[in-house]
């Protein structure tokens, strides 16, 4: 069993109050870790607080090298990481790996390119007075992630927060605390100073205390309703906020699509991890044409997708992350069928997987706006298929939701796809993709679905304070 320990100044601490990490293919103890208190949150953030000054005048090119070590890590201890997330959380092994190599992709990203969006720059006003930008670190960022990417969101943050010079304490979720411990072994390993990056594992209390201790900013990724409590907390402190939140997508499918790579793109964007994905289209919307045969064909894959132990190769779908989410699942189901949608497949707990917390693929049709599928986040393998008549009730049908994560639109006529990006009320709008990141692309949503901006130089920029300097050489007084 494994027995966790928190980060702080550079020293691995234990302490007095424990929880239990499951493994949720099997419901077993999967080791002890530390729930941090208001004591050890303190003591954290204090640590940081100590190694701001010098870590802020490190030159950014020592910083990014230190990057590039990281990156290095992840590669050499790839097999160790995926079956670490895997047992942690659920997933399939191969899925784990995209997960790993996905971050070394973004850390190598913001190592090479993060030190040129950083740059100021001069503004001439007259020949006698000219201006520049200054780009300076906030100061100690509190990083609080959830669990559904628990290696990528956690260096999502630490990345540009300290390349941009400032220091951190990330608390992991308190369902994969020990993957969170992994990011900060990473990080020693790779010669980041001690106090630059602490670790506090804990629950929603711990999470707590970090937002109300003495932090410059919180960057947060999680569900809308923890955004507005982080919101709520940070209001006394008027604490920087990056909030990154849940979200339900539209996949909408166009009659002129490619039918088969958008049913190809649907089963994968809804069924990856289980469908626990910020991004996962959660909300599918066909035209009326070709409504039987994308739904035969989706229905028809979903049937055929493996349920099983992540670390079973033959895996497609692993189990939900914990029994509080599947029971969640559930009543979201339980609630279109009683008001009267139609279960295509899937439905029910599968009869031979009972110790862990698996659930089937399931495919819904005949939904109507007042069910909880259609208004609440669906986090879990449940695919929820309506039509639609023409463009612009796909929009109003798309648009009718509180959050404002991204959209995914299948269509082969460039008219339609530039009307549909325009119109849809989203921070992000893929046309015949899904769920892609790209390091150098913005990641972002409106409304309930937060107000921040990860990754690509936005993503960066979100850790800085601008500062103008503004210098008058000339001889002759300038004011009145
Ligand atoms: P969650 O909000 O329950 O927890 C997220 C983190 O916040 C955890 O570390 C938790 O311990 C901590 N926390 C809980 N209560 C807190 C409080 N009052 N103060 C401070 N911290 C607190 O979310 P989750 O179940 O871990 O993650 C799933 C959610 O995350 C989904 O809604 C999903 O859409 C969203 N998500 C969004 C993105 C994105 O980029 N927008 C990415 C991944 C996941």
């Amino acid at each position: 069993m494994l027995e966790g320990k928190l980060l702080i100044g550079g020293k691995w601490i234990s302490c007095k109050s424990k929880f239990e990490s499951l493994n949720p293919a099997t419901g077993e103890v999967f080791g002890r870790a530390c729930l941090a208190g208001k004591k050890e949150v303190k003591e954290a953030v204090g640590a940081a607080r100590l190694a701001f000054p010098d870590w802020k005048k490190t030159d950014i090119s020592e910083r990014a090298r230190i990057f590039i070590r990281i990156g290095d890590e992840l590669l050499k201890r790839k097999q160790e990481l995926k079956t670490l997330i895997t047992m942690e959380m659920g997933r399939p092994l191969f899925e784990s790996d995209i997960e790993v190599l996905l971050t070394y992709e973004m850390v190598k990203y913001f190592a090479n390119e993060g030190k040129k969006y950083l740059e100021g720059e001069a503004i001439q006003i007259n020949p006698d007075t000219f201006s520049f930008t200054r780009f300076e670190p906030v100061g100690v960022v509190g990083i609080i992630k959830p669990w559904n990417y628990p290696m990528l969101l956690p260096f999502w943050a630490i990345a540009p927060a300290l390349l941009a010079g400032n220091t951190a304490v990330l608390k992991p979720s308190d369902l994969t605390p020990f993957v969170g411990i992994e990011v900060g072994k990473i990080c020693q390993d790779a010669g980041i100073p001690d106090g630059v990056i602490n670790i506090v594992t804990g629950d929603g209390s711990t999470g707590e205390s970090l937002v109300s201790s003495d932090i410059d900013m919180v960057s947060f990724t999680g569900s809308s309703q923890t955004g507005k409590n982080i919101m709520k907390n940070s209001a006394e402190k008027l604490h920087r906020i990056s909030l990154e939140l849940g979200g339900s997508d539209a996949f909408i499918v166009f009659k002129d699509a490619d039918i088969e790579e958008a049913i190809n793109g649907a089963v994968w964007g809804r069924f990856m991890n289980c469908g626990q994905v910020c991004v996962a289209p959660k909300r599918i919307f066909v035209e009326d044409d070709i409504a039987d045969s994308f739904i035969e064909g989706f229905v028809n894959k979903a049937k055929n997708l493996v349920i099983g132990n992540g670390l079973d190769p033959g895996t497609d779908i692993g189990p939900m992350v914990s029994m509080e989410q599947r029971e969640k699942l559930e009543l979201q189901v339980e609630d279109a069928v009683r008001k009267g949608a139609t279960t295509e497949c899937g439905g029910k707990i599968p009869l031979p997987l009972q110790d862990g917390y698996y659930y089937e693929p399931t495919v819904l049709t005949g939904v109507t706006p007042e069910m909880k599928v259609m208004n609440e986040e669906v986090f879990g393998p449940v695919a929820v298929i309506s039509i639609f008549d023409n463009m612009y009730e796909a929009i109003a049908c798309a648009n009718r939701t509180v959050y404002g994560l991204g959209a995914s639109v299948w269509t082969k006529n460039l008219d339609i796809a530039m009307r549909m990006s325009s119109q849809l009320e989203c921070g992000m709008v893929w046309v015949n993709e899904v769920c892609t990141l790209h390091p150098q692309c913005p990641w972002c949503g409106i409304k309930h679905s937060g107000m921040g901006k990860d990754l690509s130089r936005y993503g960066i920029r979100e850790f800085v304070s601008i500062k103008h300097v503004n210098i008058n050489f000339g001889t002759e007084k300038t004011r009145p």
